[in-house]
């Protein structure tokens, strides 16, 4: 029942389900894949099958104490770990040692009152090699009773020796009609008149991604939208004062830099799409098309892939703590020499 709640990723419920079932579980899994698609809400609901009181351990009934105090995150024998930012200003969330060995002591017992201990490790990668290293001892020898999920967008930043030790599952981004469905439920309190547009712009831009679907600020995005396809409109060597212009006001928005960028990829993306096939279900800002396709006369595909590929690069030097107004400049600079 409560594995019904789980919308779309189809194959993890599978493979889930059937261990569940045989009651071959492992000791660790590792849940991969996208940001925001369901990992961290499937090994919730895993946690629930491993624990309910009526319908466990293959499914979970949503209604006994147990699945009531797993579901509120106040079950003993679930343990959650996140990483957190060390400072207000830090970019970068991490997972310290002192943590892990916290959680190392805490599985050291049995169950408190489950039958199955559950720690969950949040953006696994955010584990510091020292975390790692730690943590690797308890994947080598594995609490009793105790499953282990942990949970990384971007896997290829965990210790191979950790990889190795967990079964992999891979998530994947939402269908569109999953999307929805979410949407809808949380949009009821809305007026209904807005909703259908809503849902399909929301759904669209989502990239099968619920965080996005849902707490977009769609009046912030239109406006970056307009803003940005005006900005590649009219880059080059001549308007550098449009350059220096955007880059200082963007590079005050820190909370807001990467959303921007990645606005940015998506306009790019769109632009290339139209440019190479004239079929245009694949574009996200359906709504702009015909913006777009003034873009798309405009450029080649190679400078578009040009500054498709520097948006890239300027993100992970953000994201790496580069100086933002330096790596804005250096990104539009590129823009004006692909142009
Ligand atoms: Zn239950």
């Amino acid at each position: 029942m409560s594995f019904d709640n789980i919308l779309g990723q189809d194959r993890p419920k599978q493979i889930l389900n059937k261990a569940l079932r045989s009651g071959r579980v492992p000791n660790a899994y590792l849940f991969y894949g996208q940001e925001s698609v369901g990992k961290k809400f499937t090994a919730i609901e895993v946690s629930k099958a491993l624990n309910c009181k009526t319908m466990g351990p293959a499914d979970s009934c949503d209604q006994c104490l147990s699945c009531l105090k797993i579901g509120k995150r106040i079950h003993p024998d679930l343990f959650i770990l996140e990483p957190k930012k060390s400072s207000a200003s830090a970019r970068e969330a991490i997972l310290k040692i002192d943590e892990i060995r916290e959680l190392q002591k805490k599985l050291l017992y049995l169950p408190y009152e489950g039958n199955t201990k559950v720690a969950i490790i949040n953006n696994a990668e955010c584990m510091n090699l020292q975390a790692a290293n730690s943590f690797l001892k308890t994947l080598e020898e594995p609490p009793t009773k105790t499953l282990i999920i942990l949970i990384a967008s971007n896997p290829h930043q965990l210790l191979p020796t950790v990889v190795s030790r967990c079964q992999r599952i891979q998530f994947y981004p939402l269908p569109s009609e999953a999307i929805k469905t979410i949407i809808s439920h949380h949009l009821k309190s809305e007026p209904v008149e807005s909703q259908p547009e809503e849902i399909e712009l929301r759904s669209r831009r989502s990239m099968g991604q619920v965080a996005y679907a849902l707490e977009e600020n769609l009046l912030e995005v239109s406006e970056d939208r307009e803003e940005l396809i005006r900005l590649i409109g009219i880059i080059s060597f001549k308007r550098m004062d449009q350059v220096f212009l955007w880059t200082k006001t963007k590079a005050k928005q820190t909370e807001r830099i990467l959303l921007i960028l990645d606005e940015l990829t998506r306009i790019l993306r769109d632009v290339v799409l139209i440019k190479v096939a004239p079929e245009t279900s694949l574009v996200t800002n359906k709504d702009l098309i015909k913006q777009l396709r003034t873009l798309a006369l405009q450029k080649s595909t190679s400078a578009l892939l040009t500054m498709f590929e520097t948006v890239q690069n300027t993100k992970a030097a953000i994201k790496l703590n580069a100086n933002s107004q330096l790596a804005l400049e250096n990104m539009l600079i590129n823009f004006c020499e692909a142009a």
